[in-house]
């Protein structure tokens, strides 16, 4: 069986595709994709290619589902079960596998960089990848989940504690669900965000003001929000690195005096693990996250350049696509 799917074939620009649909080996599952989300980083992916990406592709690492196929030695899943896929590869064997930080595996596979994601109809998984949906979580919400896991890590990273002051600058996607999460362990928080209607949905401020935060966290990818977090950060404040920047904005300009009087912690935070992914479902069914006012479209992957330009002007939250929806039903 052959399916259009989206294929990254060089930097740049990607292709519709008819691709082989892979059945699963003895410890994978065949998934028909439901709806995948669409993220800032599968616009880099295409436009200017990133760190952990293998070409050619097919991207999208937050995908849920139902299982299609089974191989021969999964137990546990049933045919026909809603499911979210948690999208690394790890070899539990290696020294960060073992120290439970398995996003930084020295052999991870992530899926929609190092093998074919959730941007066509199926996409074939690891069986232990993949969490069943807790009950009466619908669909388009679960696919939160993945942002939410890699949000989760930043805040653990962070050493959240219930009423700290939490700063964040940005309130895209993953700016207001680091919000939210926060506010749901229990910290007081504040977005600083340029853009009103982003800044409006979290209740965020233009800029940071007098504010002393004791973990800051950098969700957009400016060297100049990176300069004001350390600016904002209470002694003993941990700011976390979680969005990446350009090669050549990557020269930050640290007064490491500051950190030592001051006791401060940098901390970088990229990815999830596969306990992130169980939290993150569960904070969401539970509605201690909520997430359906964050999804802004819903559009059928054939309609991927416009839902890219959506990101790349901001002019949307969050971006569901649909392998299964016909262009003209939309
Ligand atoms: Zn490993």
């Amino acid at each position: 069986m052959r399916m259009p799917s989206v294929q990254v074939v060089e930097i740049g620009c990607f292709e519709f595709r008819e691709m082989p649909v892979q059945p699963p080996g003895d410890d994978e599952v065949l998934i028909r994709v439901e709806v995948t989300g669409l993220c800032r980083t599968d616009l880099k992916i295409i436009r200017v290619g990133h760190r952990d990406l293998v070409l050619p592709r097919v991207p999208g690492e937050e995908v849920v589902g139902t299982v299609e196929a089974l191989g021969r030695r999964v137990q546990g899943l049933a045919l026909g079960e809603r499911v979210y896929v948690y999208p690394g590869v790890w070899c539990g064997r290696c020294p960060a596998c073992r120290a439970g930080a398995e996003n930084l595996c020295r052999e991870m596979q992530i899926m929609g960089f190092h093998r074919d994601g959730g941007f066509g109809p199926y996409v074939t998984v690891p069986a232990k990848s993949v969490m069943p949906l807790p009950d009466g979580l619908a669909t388009d919400e679960a696919v939160l989940a993945e942002p939410l896991s890699c949000v989760l890590n930043a805040l653990e990273l962070g050493r959240l504690q219930p009423g700290e002051h939490l700063g964040i600058w940005g309130a895209g996607p993953a700016g207001t669900l680091l919000a939210r999460a926060g506010r749901a362990l229990g910290a007081r928080t504040q977005n600083m965000e340029p853009d009103r209607r982003r800044r409006d949905l979290i209740g965020g401020l233009e800029t940071a003001g007098e504010a002393c935060f004791d973990v800051a966290v950098v969700a957009v990818g400016d060297k100049g929000a990176y300069r004001e977090a350390l600016a904002h950060l209470a002694p003993r404040g941990r700011l976390v690195v979680f969005s990446g920047l350009s090669p050549a904005d990557d020269q930050p300009a640290v007064s490491f005096n500051q950190l030592h009087y001051q006791e401060q912690t940098l901390v970088g935070a990229y990815g999830c693990c596969y306990r992130h992914g169980q939290a993150a479902l569960a904070m969401i069914a539970e509605a201690r996250v909520p997430v359906r006012d964050m999804i802004s479209h819903r559009l059928p992957l054939a309609k991927l350049d416009e839902a890219l330009r959506l990101v790349e002007t901001r002019a949307g939250m969050k971006i569901l696509l649909d392998p299964w929806q016909k262009e003209t039903t939309s």
